[in-house]
């Protein structure tokens, strides 16, 4: 969503070293970020900053400065060249201007009727596709109006309404099911568009097509750092909506391919996409994942509770939680009951019973009901081939002093976050919250571990393999929000907490509604998140955004140490409100 664009912005990181402090300057331009900007929107926001007591105006009017000095403001942009003056000024004058301009483009208009031409937008295939029996695969251009548009020669492509095209003329577009017989390898897709006169032209779209019906299912092998099934194709700056998290070493089934994503069937109705190289694709012919289901453990250690399922295979598997009884659903697929015995010891403590239900063909559900209302966490793994689940209990005790908390401050490094419009970078202010949080929580008698110290830039896997590493009973992400560049970033302001999972939601909202008691206004609790360290179910994590940098009067709040100080015990009073909500 636009509105989050700014959020955890880049997370590719290099050691960087910390700037010397330098004095400010008179005039910071913070978004436009670039002196030339290029959009189709017709409003860019303004984000700068000046010595405080200064006064800023744009192209002669002035605008709202804040006590930091920082100004935020909406500009409205006409097609074409809009050039912009801002400029920084005191009692003796002006002391410092910037220009910069930004470039409205025109939206997309019809080729025009008296030319011949496909053009190079909206071609599809847009990307390679590797295409199964049954696939439908669109073909489409844009092209000279009112014309005969084919591909391959031979498929006639019609033109579609201009009502269902966004108002434009010569769309054309034509979906084809896939026989099988294509044989294609690789194939390059041209258009040939052809007027009245017979005249012609052409242009070949940037994907290649291969029907690979004869080799599908190939069997993939994932690899690497938390692979994950995505449901679809669809991205976002966080990449997607995730399925499942899954262990190296499991077994897919792929059944196509589109650009770099491969298509996953789970089961007959269910089907996946994952990156490719998430994936290691074996031979054709090599047997696509399947086993029957062997018998199971259900068990506990000093430490954990464990359901075990004998399998034959390393299976792909998601899970999902319920609540009013409390379970853990986990689906695994490609798998189809052969379990006659259930063995549950007595020396469980937080799993109360689990059983399953072949869901439908190629789905066995395995169902696990706790004792307690709250998830702890679990994790799902293989130990051989043998499919392990791995339930931690609550607490024996609900007190911040018997728990070990991760804290995360966001970004770090050469990666600095959302900047405000005084030039504060959200690294820094993300971290002195944690600061004080760890510091509260060490009041209480929790033991504390921060996933960055300092000024270091950390990615993602390496925060979430050090929270759980360390044994984290809790996992909390400190951020600062900031909206897209073409929001009104006076509008969106306001204090906002995120979570993924459902059984996670409880100690998102405690903290929230904790949060709110510092005059921050609501900007929402959010669920779903495809944030990085909302996707683990090993552990209770939320993610805080404290408020919004792009935002003058947030910024202004958060700049402000005794503030951070205010949101870090409202954090504090939200996890021990969460605690208490839990059962004994
Ligand atoms: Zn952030």
């Amino acid at each position: 969503m636009t509105r989050f664009t700014g959020l955890c912005a880049a997370l590719l990181c290099a050691v960087a070293l910390r700037a010397q402090p330098v004095p400010r300057p008179a005039l910071i331009l913070v978004v436009p970020e670039e002196d030339t900007t290029i959009t189709t929107s017709p409003t860019y926001r303004l984000s700068a900053g000046t010595i405080p007591g200064n006064a800023l105006s744009l192209n002669g009017r002035s605008l709202k400065v804040y006590p930091t000095g920082a100004t935020a403001a909406l500009m409205n942009l006409e097609i074409g060249e809009n050039r912009f003056l801002l400029s920084a000024s005191n009692a003796a004058g002006t002391v410092a201007e910037k220009a910069f301009l930004i470039i409205r483009q025109k939206p997309m208009e019809s080729t025009p009727a008296d030319t011949l031409r496909i053009e190079g937008e909206l071609l599809e295939p847009a990307r390679d596709l590797w295409l199964n029996r049954g696939d439908m695969v669109t073909f489409q251009c844009k092209a000279t109006p009112g014309c005969r548009v084919t591909v391959f020669d031979s498929i006639a492509l019609p033109e579609i309404a201009a009502g269902e095209a966004n108002g434009l003329r010569g769309i054309y577009r034509y979906c084809l099911t896939l026989r099988g017989t294509e044989r294609w390898n690789g194939d390059s897709v041209r258009f040939t568009v052809k007027n009245s006169a017979g005249s012609t032209a052409m242009r070949t779209a940037y994907g290649t097509l291969s029907d690979k019906s004869a080799q599908f299912p190939l069997a993939g092998v994932t690899r690497g750092d938390r692979p994950s099934l995505n449901y679809g194709l669809g991205e976002d700056r966080l990449g997607g909506a995730k399925l499942s998290f899954l262990a190296p070493g499991v077994r897919l089934a792929i059944t196509g391919k589109n650009g770099n994503q491969l298509r996953v069937a789970l089961a007959e109705n269910q089907e996946a996409w994952i990156q490719q190289n998430q994936v290691d694709l074996q031979p054709a012919g090599t047997p696509p994942p399947f086993s029957l289901t062997g018998s199971w453990g259900v068990y506990g250690d000093d430490k954990f509770d464990y359901v075990t399922v004998a399998l034959d295979d390393k299976l792909p598997y998601s899970s999902f939680q319920e609540f009013s009884p409390t379970r853990i659903h986990v689906d695994v697929y490609g798998a189809v009951s052969n379990s006659n015995w259930i063995t549950q010891q007595l020396n469980t403590k937080e799993i109360a019973n689990a059983w399953y239900r072949q869901v439908e063909k190629g789905v066995f559900r395995i169902t696990i009901e706790l004792r307690h209302k709250q998830v702890w966490g679990y994790d799902i793994s293989y130990k051989g081939k043998m499919l392990v689940i791995r339930v931690r209990r609550q607490p024996e005790r609900l007190k911040l002093k018997m728990l070990t908390i991760a804290l995360d401050a966001g970004h770090g490094g050469s990666n600095d976050g959302a900047i405000g419009g005084t030039g504060a970078k959200e690294k820094d202010i993300n971290l002195a919250t944690v600061m004080h949080l760890k510091h509260l929580l060490e009041d209480e008698g929790a033991r504390v571990f921060l996933t960055r110290q300092g000024d270091s830039a950390v990615g993602m896997y390496d925060r979430i393999v050090s929270a759980l590493a360390g044994g984290a009973d809790l996992l909390i992400s400190v951020h600062s929000n900031s909206i897209g560049n073409t929001t009104d970033p006076e509008a969106i302001h306001g204090v906002s907490t995120y979570y993924r999972h459902q059984c996670y939601r409880s100690l998102s909202q405690a903290i929230y509604h904790s949060v709110l008691k510092t005059g921050l206004v609501q900007f929402g609790n959010v669920g779903g998140f495809n944030f990085a360290l909302n996707s683990p179910t090993d552990i209770p994590n939320v993610l805080v955004e404290q408020a919004f940098m792009s935002h003058p009067g947030d910024e202004m709040l958060l700049l402000n140490d005794d503030f951070r100080k205010k949101i870090a015990e409202r954090i504090v009073d939200g996890v021990e409100d969460w605690l208490d909500g839990c059962d004994d």
